[in-house]
């Protein structure tokens, strides 16, 4: 009897996605641009404004109209500073004038202070050759009212939180956040702060995917540590399908746990257990209880991590309308060998070092201290070895928040 083949970790998250597509979140909400980081946005961002709203000048110097200037030293007739609002300037003259303030009416050009001569009469010499349009920023050379700036389901960092500000919006309008009810299996977890017991360990996976889970917009319902019992995973699942957009758990899908959160999916809803062609992470269940979407993610802590950064968070963004949910990734050369083919798909924890990536000694998936010291996961395809200088698919950590 041949063993099921494993399901290639891009198949499977295709089949997330296209959950994830029947779980959009529709509700949206206003929030201000302070608490909007890492938030997604419901609506497109049109322009209200030009940007920018006038000609304004890119350097101190002195603004002047080149059409007609026969090369002569000019008086200057007005002085004008940004946050100000200028005459028309008065014909055969220039105006002092600071980056950012608005160009006078009349003026063509700015001359940069450094390439100019202030004589004893207060004229200035222009020393060099001039052309209309230079050193001005034109109106709208950003963009004009009414242009798309954000597309509905950017992910809202920095950069695009300041393109609003810079719009004059004090709020976006984004999706609601997926409220995900977070539970650790595994009858040997102690949360900290508590005395350890014999043969237990303090639960590691809530504080990683806590944080992370914020990270990536998603409000954590804490649902604490479940004994490997199916009665109790039962009614927890009941009590928490009525709040949740989806139950995510650590641990207690493998077959040493006897398979506890499968066994509560086939009772009570569908599960689809996937082998998966990843190391580390071969077991992932994913069904629903009720209506609404499980995933139970495998409980050593980088199983956990690997699955999901790489197919979890995936789900999360698109149930936010997130487009373009693949993390950047760039071929790095390898500073080790990889001599054994595996029959998985390796995700190994490795830090870019003078341009080439090199591993953490321990790549067991119950050390989680490889995740902290790597930059990132060097993606090893199914049946591949590396020699020493081969080239390899890197994905920095930092795609993956
Ligand atoms: P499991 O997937 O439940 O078989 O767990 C695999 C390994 O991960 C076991 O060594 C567990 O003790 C460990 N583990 C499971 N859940 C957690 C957790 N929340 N924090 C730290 N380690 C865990
Ligand atoms: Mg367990």
């Amino acid at each position: 009897m041949s063993a099921s083949p494993l399901m290639r970790v891009e198949d499977a998250i295709d089949r997330l996605l296209t959950m994830a597509e029947a779980q959009w979140i529709e509700d949206s909400e206003a929030v201000p641009l302070e608490a909007a980081r890492q938030r997604v946005l419901a609506n497109d961002l049109l322009a209200t404004l030009d940007l920018p709203p006038w000609p304004n000048s890119a350097m101190d110097g002195y603004a002047l109209n080149v059409e007609g200037w026969d090369g002569a030293p000019l008086a200057v007739s007005q002085q004008v500073f940004a946050g100000q609002a200028p005459e028309a300037l008065a014909p055969g003259t220039c105006a002092r004038i600071f980056t950012g303030a608005p160009v006078p009416p009349g003026a063509d050009c700015v001359e940069m202070q450094e390439n100019t001569q202030v004589l004893d009469d207060g004229r200035i010499r222009f020393k060099q050759p001039l052309s209309a349009g230079s050193n001005i920023r034109p109106q709208g050379q950003e963009n004009r009212v009414g242009d798309v700036l954000l597309r509905a389901g950017k992910r809202l960092g920095p950069f695009e939180l300041a393109v609003a500000a810079a719009q004059g919006c004090t709020h976006v309008q984004v999706v609601r956040r997926p409220r995900v009810a977070l539970l650790s299996t595994g009858d040997e977890l102690v949360e900290p702060g508590n005395p350890l017991r014999p043969g237990s360990i303090y639960n590691s996976n809530r504080t990683l995917l806590s944080h992370w889970l914020n990270a990536l917009g998603c409000e954590v319902i804490d649902a604490g540590i479940l004994p490997d019992e199916p009665r109790q995973t039962r009614l927890k699942l009941e009590q928490l399908q009525r709040t949740a957009d989806l139950m995510l758990s650590t641990g207690g899908v493998s077959a040493g746990d006897a398979d506890c959160l499968g066994q509560v999916l086939r009772e009570c809803g569908k599960p689809l257990l996937w082998k998966l062609s990843i190391k580390p992470g071969k077991p992932l269940t994913v069904g629903h209880f009720g209506r609404v979407p499980v995933i139970g993610l495998p409980g050593n802590p980088t199983s956990a991590l690997v699955t999901f950064g790489l197919l979890a968070r995936a789900y999360l963004l698109r149930i936010q309308g997130v487009e373009d949910v693949e993390p950047l990734s760039f071929l790095v050369s390898v500073g080790f060998a990889w001599p054994k083919p595996g029959s998985r798909r390796e995700y190994l924890r490795a830090r870019l070092e003078g341009g080439r990536a090199v591993l953490y000694p321990n790549q067991s998936s119950g050390v989680l201290l490889g995740a902290s010291w790597a930059d990132g996961l060097v993606e090893v395809p199914e049946g591949c070895t590396l020699e020493m200088g081969d080239t390899a698919r890197f994905i920095p950590f930092s795609e993956l928040f």
